[in-house]
Order: C-alpha cells, then structure tokens, then sequence
C-alpha cells in the first residue's frame, strides 16, 4: 500500500511559484477539495497547489487531464462538484490522477501556460465541505486524551477495562459537520453543576475544543458484509482536521448512560483539503510497540503489515486567537502540540472494527480519531485536560486568562507532515470561531 514515487521526489519544483516551499501545499502534496469561486454558486472540484487552487473541470475542459482508462474515471467523478463518486473509485483512479497532476504542475511542462489559465488564486475562493458526508462517526483512540479524562473522573483507574481491547467510538451527527472558517453558535443546553441542586438550560458554560484527525471513506462495504483489517486501508480516500467542540458542563450532566448527544452534535469543524493517503505515504510509521501487558489486539483487528506501517508521524497542533491578542496585534497562543503517533489504534483498526459487525461504510462518511492528546503537559488536545477541567487556566500574552473558550474566541488546528528526505506537507487550517449563544426561548 505505501507506495514512494516520482510524486515524493522532494527536489521536484512547480512553475506554480508559491507551491515551491509552501508549508501545506507544495507539489508533492495535491489534495483534493471543493470550492467556490467568489461570485459564483457552483461548486467546483479542485487541487491546491501553493496559494493556488487548480479548477479541475477547467483543466479537464481544455484536454489537460486525458489519459487512461483510470484517469479518465476519477475525471468523470469530479465533475459531480462533491468527491463522493471519487472517493468511491479507490486508489487505482486516485493515484493516476495524483501522477497526472504531478506532471502538469510540474516545472518544465510544456502545458503550463494553458494550466495556469486554470488557477484561481485560493484567497478568491470560498472552500465548502469536500463530500455530502452520509454518516460521522467519532472514535476515542487517543489513549493519552482518555488517560487524562479518566483521571479526572477516576484518578485511581483512568482507564475503563475495554479501552485496550475495542476501538471505542459513537455514532456522531453529520448534518451540523461544518467547514473551516464557519463560526460556531455557543450552544444553550441542559447543564447542572457540581454545586447546583437542580438543573437549568441556558448557555454552555465549558465550551472547549478537542484536535482531532478526520479520516474519509472511500470505496463502501456492502450491509452484512466486514472490512478486514487487512484490506480497511483500501476504504480510505483521505484525511483532514477535525475540531469536535464540545460543551463540557452539557456533556457531564447528559452523556449517562448513552455517551455523548447534544454536548457534541452542535457544530464539528473540518480542513477542507483532502490530504491523500498517497501524499501521506512518507509520513506513514509502524504502530507504535504496546506497553509491557497490554492485551494483544484480537485476531480481526491484527494484520502485520498494518502494524509495520499503517501508523502516521503528524505533527498536529492547536492555536488560539482571542479579541484580547487580536486587539493587541499579538500572534495566536499555541496551547499544544501533539503527534499522530498517539494514536493507540490505527486508522485501518477502526475502519476494520467499524464494519466488524456488518456495518456499511459508504463513500463520504467521516471518522474522527478521537482527541489526540501527547503525554505531555504540552500537548493537551482539549481544554478539559489542559486546565483540569477548569481549575488551573491558561494565561496569554494578552493578560488574557482562559479555561474554557470564551465568545469572540478562533481555534485554529495546523498539521504537518516532516521528514528527512522529503518535502513536508501541511493540511491546511481548521479554524472556527465562537458566537454568543442564541437566547433561550422563554
Ligand atoms: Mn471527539
């Protein structure tokens, strides 16, 4: 599956000037994603490539993207102005057309002067979610977000005893999934503190943030039919940021005994770039070994070449900007930095454990990783951690103190992808900002 080529050469320039050290989107990257050019309405499939977008239907119009049999499939499914048909296709289109993108932006191409009519400045454009997403779901393989959340809860046994043995998750909210740069109303809703006698509805109180990794379905799996681990990399068409705010005090007092409802389901923030897999391939990892005694993963979840490779090196990073910094002209506050190394399952394990029961996967879906916090102080992926729950706050350069976000306050999420003998790759930003709550209704 992890296939290095001509594509990760990171000698490899573009006559696209700003893709030549970019630090999301240089030429060995090429996502993929759906935009809007300002003033039109249509949506329209595109790659960004430095600060420039390529219209794909544009390019494919003027004979820039003919080619194989392959090729000429993932072209036909762009044309749908959403990447559902394309995420359906696999990676045999995927990768035909990474290579023919590859070769186009590529210095030297004799075709550069009619691609470049092709491009859009990306800041004239208006980028929309990538896929009707069908379904979401949210995983919780972070172990170092779950140790630190338990511990709150239960200091003596953080851990519930199925953590190492399933990859926990819930069925999230598709509908409210939104892309970066959409503000997100604060939420009203039941909430009853530790002091309080009886609850009350009104705005949440908590409102945080958690880093998360979007993963995108790609080709389905028929209803009753598994994924095994061994092909579940096969159903990923790509990756994104993903940011499931999620209001704590509404969350604490609701999620027993079903887990997590109208705490979680009022706004998640997506990247609108789809990062390949194929992009990711230099960044890929073994699984990180288990601690000594820790369970081995059950038969269905097991496969050795997941384990020598289907694991990922991404740093992931949240910053946060608030009236106070921005007033000041001061720079965003980064409170953590954490890795996808964290992981405690792979992406294949979820995908694999998701179907395990005859659950249909479908082209579009959206799978969270969970909060990928680091073992560190310092990388806490969600203010509940970073503060204990609200009881040490963050302090800013601005005088500013924060322990849950405040109304007027922008998360940004950041990703990129290092290594020695290779271009970097970045996502590109998830970032959304906090709205007053509306008025409860009398
Ligand atoms: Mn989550």
């Amino acid at each position: 599956m992890v296939l290095i080529d001509e594509t990760h050469d990171p000698a490899r320039r573009s006559w696209v000037a700003s893709a030549n050290g970019h630090p999301d989107f240089p030429i060995q990257n090429l996502p993929l994603g759906v935009f809007t050019p300002d003033g039109e309405e249509q949506p329209r499939a595109g790659v960004a490539i430095g600060d420039m977008i390529l219209d794909l239907a544009a390019a494919a119009e003027d004979g820039l993207l003919a080619g194989d049999a392959a090729l000429s499939r993932a072209v036909e499914a762009l044309a749908d102005g959403r990447l559902n048909a394309f995420f359906a296709l696999g990676a045999a289109p995927r990768r035909a057309l990474r290579a023919r993108l590859f070769a186009l932006l590529s210095e030297g191409n004799p075709r550069s002067m009619a691609a470049e009519a092709c491009l859009r400045p990306a800041s004239a454009c208006a980028m929309q979610l990538p896929a009707r997403i069908g379904d979401y779901t949210d995983f919780y393989v972070g172990i170092h977000h779950a140790t630190n959340v338990g511990r709150v809860f239960r200091p003596d046994n953080p851990l519930l005893p199925n953590y190492k043995h399933v990859p926990i998750g819930y069925h999230g909210r598709a509908s409210s999934v939104v892309v970066s740069g959409t503000p997100i109303r604060r939420p009203n809703g039941q909430r009853k503190g530790s002091e309080e006698t009886a609850p009350s509805f009104g705005p949440c109180r908590n409102l945080d943030y958690e880093l998360e990794v979007g993963i995108w379905i790609g080709p389905r799996n028929a209803l009753g039919e598994p994924i095994p681990v061994s092909q579940a990399a096969e159903h990923v068409a790509g990756f994104c940021l993903l940011n499931d705010w999620s209001a704590r005090d509404i969350q604490a007092w609701e999620y027993q005994p079903l887990g997590p409802f109208l705490a979680k389901n009022f706004g998640s923030t997506i990247s609108p770039w789809v990062i390949t897999p194929e992009a990711l391939a230099p960044f890929r990892i073994a699984q990180p070994p288990r601690p000594q005694g820790d369970p081995a993963p059950l038969p269905y979840l097991l496969d050795n070449k997941d384990q020598a490779e289907g694991a990922f090196e991404i740093e992931l990073e949240v910053l946060l900007l608030t009236p106070g910094l921005r007033e000041r002209g001061l720079a965003p506050h980064r409170l953590a930095l954490s890795s996808t190394r964290h992981m405690y399952w792979t992406v294949a394990q979820m995908v694999a454990h998701h179907a395990s029961n005859g659950c249909n996967l479908q082209p579009g879906d959206l799978l969270g990783s969970g909060t990928i916090s680091a073992p560190e102080a310092s990388g806490c992926g969600s203010l509940l951690e970073m503060t204990r729950g609200g009881k040490e706050p963050v302090r800013l350069a601005s005088g500013e103190e924060r322990r849950f976000l405040q109304d007027g306050d922008e998360v940004l999420l950041r990703a990129h992808a290092r290594r020695q003998g290779f271009a970097s790759i970045g996502f590109g930003e998830c970032r959304g900002a906090v709205l007053p709550a509306p008025q409860p209704a009398a």
